[in-house]
């Protein structure tokens, strides 16, 4: 089947299984709007849909998906932060309760982050290089990285580190109103990693 011929057949499993078998739950959506509890930042590849790894309904999820799911330093400098933007709406007026960078295994966004280190400034692209650039840190802490899991683990804790430096982020953490978690999936695997900030590395938790 052509992939868009695909797509409007899934529309309609969607709208067989939401609206006609279990209608309540968009209805609720509907009228009391949205209150998510938790918000993913993860990778724009098409193997890492978070709703789908995570097995979440409609409604449970505000996602946010970039290359290399980064998360930008706090820079309230009026210029265009995609990113910055949707977490600004997430925490402050979803007031969603975890928030989750999950990486994964495979990144293309971070191995176009290690060129980058590697002074390969990705000149046949406009906007991928100065992008995926935000985690060129993570190349000081992983100096050699063959498979590129080190790195992608390591950018993942420069996110949690950049979301920190948002001052409405720090402050729900300092109140426990906000939970930040780092997870990495490993899809050679089918495996789940989460961040301890305890031990400083990542542990295997499915
Ligand atoms: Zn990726």
């Amino acid at each position: 089947m052509p992939a868009i011929d695909q797509l409007v057949s899934g529309f309609k499993v969607f709208k067989a299984r939401y609206y006609e078998h279990r209608p309540e739950l968009y209805q609720n959506l509907r009228t009391e709007g949205q209150s998510p509890e938790v918000m993913v930042v993860a990778c724009s590849d098409s193997r890492v849909d978070p709703a789908i790894l995570l097995g979440s309904e409609p409604g449970e999820l505000f996602v946010i998906r970039n290359v290399a799911n980064l998360i930008p330093p706090y820079q309230p400098d009026g210029k265009l932060h995609g990113t910055s933007a949707a977490l600004e709406f997430g925490i402050r007026d979803l007031k969603v309760k975890h928030l989750i960078v999950l990486g994964h295994s495979g990144c293309g966004g971070i191995q176009a982050l290690r060129r980058c280190c590697t002074g390969d400034p990705l000149r046949e692209r406009e906007f991928i290089g100065p992008w995926v650039s935000l985690g060129m840190r993570a190349c000081e802490i992983v100096p050699s990285d063959p498979d590129g899991s080190k790195t992608e683990q390591a950018a993942i804790e420069i996110s949690l580190e950049n979301i920190a430096t948002f001052p409405w982020v720090a402050d729900g953490i300092a109140k426990g109103t906000l939970t930040v978690h780092g997870w990495w999936f490993d899809l050679q695997k089918g495996a789940l990693w989460g961040y301890d900030a305890k031990t400083k590395a990542f542990a295997k938790m499915v």
